[in-house]
């Protein structure tokens, strides 16, 4: 049987977040990872790394990002914590815990220059994040702006690093079954590896093994019927097995369960569930440019809504809703030049283009009288008003229903392109229910002795929506606070 002072469970950001604080605090530290090593990193290794921080612009930034030379010609707009937290709740409809979203905001930047102390490194987002401007610039927008060198590949390569020089013990290919409880305290986890099985004693286990999305049987009985349809876009690890053991261990559920993290997502490639090549180019969020239809050719959200980076986390479910929980973007030829190499030239990307709309329409198996209809009354609603301006939110509508509030602009150029889309599922926004330091609490706010929780295993951040970057901070974040106390 091995011993250690924190037991840690998963191994992506926020586990390793975890883990570092406490061995930086001289605790002995075993992290068990239900992946081989090869495929490790949990979701955190898929993303791009982007990650939101409250800063004061660029002359803050500055001496914590990776020098590059259009520094001297970018505009970051500072972000404050007030405007952080006024994005958690806007996008959340006031449904976060106030408590858990203070010390996010509060926190996330202090806690990213640790991590970089650690030896993290990280980059303002240029081909995310930001547009050229007319003066030949950048213009950052969104609120979100920095991420990891080298995006979730990098992040976790870095962390793995840092985890290393610090003397975490980081054991793959084991899988924790169940919590070991003595005298109502958790006191280590029972574990299977390909070998067999045992136990893992610790004073304090801290469940960093993320949410419930990779199990099909718990997302259609907490997100409903359809959800278990959804494709997973990140690890198959994070299947439930260990929020459920605590559950049973008597801790309260946190946050919203009912429901996730979804968006669009590359529907017909054929590897397009946990991919670790393509990782996060399957998403497809260039709908702001254009517009979304679905198989009868009709539109069923307002694409310019907001910044992508307030929309796209919520547009999976209304792509789910959908016949045959499928949709296509709709670009032409003046939009397609401005969607992401990354996610629209991806290796084996699924598009359908076509010299006019009707035969679009034909090869995609949209109605074509249905897309006729839909762009010529989209592009008679466009309002003569301010001239699009991807940079900001410009204003410039399409008065039909749904409405597109911003960045409308005809489609009537030729080529067409559709690029087919379904529901891709990131990950779930119900967890546990902690303490600001991630101690597991039960009904009645006791916290559970020994037993901590954070990143997607800790819920009350989310519901119904996301900004964008919020996950990796988080994890970071909350990551770091366990591993001070546990
Ligand atoms: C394609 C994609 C792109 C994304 N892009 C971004 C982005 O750019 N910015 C952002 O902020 N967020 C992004 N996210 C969300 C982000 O990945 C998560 O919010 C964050 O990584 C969660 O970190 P975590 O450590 O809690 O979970 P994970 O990184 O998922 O780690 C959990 C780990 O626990 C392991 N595990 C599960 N069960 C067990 C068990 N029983 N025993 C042992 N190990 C177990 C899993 O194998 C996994 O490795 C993205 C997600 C995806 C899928």
């Amino acid at each position: 049987m091995i011993k250690s002072d924190v037991l840690v469970v998963g191994g992506g950001n926020a586990g390793f977040a975890a883990a570092l604080a406490a061995a930086e605090r001289g605790r002995k530290v075993v992290l068990l990872e239900k992946a081989e090593e090869a495929s490790s990193g949990g979701n955190s290794f898929y993303t791009a790394g982007a990650t939101r921080i409250s800063h004061n612009g660029l002359e803050e930034l500055i001496d914590f990002v990776e020098p590059d030379e259009r520094h001297a010609v970018s505009e970051v707009p500072a972000y404050a914590a007030h405007e952080y937290l006024a994005d958690l709740r806007k996008v959340s409809d006031g449904r976060n815990d106030p408590e858990l979203s203070g010390v996010l905001v509060n926190e996330s930047n202090p806690t990213l220059r640790w991590l970089q102390g650690m030896g993290l490194k990280y980059r303002l987002m240029y081909e995310r994040q930001a547009y050229r401007t007319e003066e030949g610039g950048y213009l950052f927008w969104g609120g979100l702006h920095v991420g990891n060198v080298g995006g979730g590949k990098g992040l976790m390569a870095d962390h793995r690093a840092a985890a290393k020089r610090l003397g975490v013990e980081v054991i793959y290919g084991c899988a924790a079954t169940g919590l070991i409880l003595e005298e109502n305290r958790v006191c280590g986890v029972r574990y299977r590896t390909s070998s067999g099985e045992g136990e893992f004693r610790a004073e304090s286990v801290i469940l960093a093994s993320g949410g419930f999305e990779a199990a099909p049987g718990l997302r259609r009985q907490y997100l409903g019927e359809g959800w278990q349809n959804a494709k997973v876009r990140g690890t198959p690890g994070n299947t439930g097995e260990m929020i459920v053991a605590a559950l049973d261990a008597g801790a309260a559920k946190g946050g919203d369960w009912s429901s996730c993290h979804s968006v669009a997502w590359d529907a017909w490639h054929p590897e397009n569930e946990s991919n670790l090549e393509l990782t996060n180019q399957l998403t497809r969020g260039g709908y702001p440019l254009g517009i979304v239809v679905n198989n009868e050719g009709k539109r069923f959200v307002d694409e310019g809504a907001d910044y992508r980076n307030y929309t796209y986390a919520r547009y999976g479910r209304d792509i789910l809703a959908q016949p045959g929980s499928a949709a296509f973007q709709i670009f032409d030829a003046s939009s397609r030049p401005m969607l992401r190499t990354e996610e629209y030239d991806m290796p084996g990307v699924s598009v359908v283009t076509a010299p006019t709309l009707a035969e679009l329409a034909e090869k995609a198996g949209i109605s074509v009288t249905g897309l006729e209809e839909t762009v010529r009354d989209f592009n008679e609603s466009i309002s003569e008003g301010p001239a699009f301006n991807p940079n900001v939110k410009d204003g410039r509508r399409a008065d039909t229903q749904p409405p597109k509030s911003n960045w409308a602009r005809s489609i009537s150029t030729g080529p067409f392109y559709a690029f087919p889309v379904t529901c891709g599922i990131t990950f779930t926004f119900g967890g546990l229910k902690t303490d600001t330091w991630g101690r597991v609490l039960t009904e009645s706010a006791e916290p559970i002795g020994g037993l901590y929780a954070c990143g997607e295993a800790l819920g009350g951040l989310f519901s119904g929506n996301y900004p964008g970057g919020s996950g990796l901070a988080a994890g970071a974040v909350f990551g770091r606070r366990a591993g001070c106390v546990a």
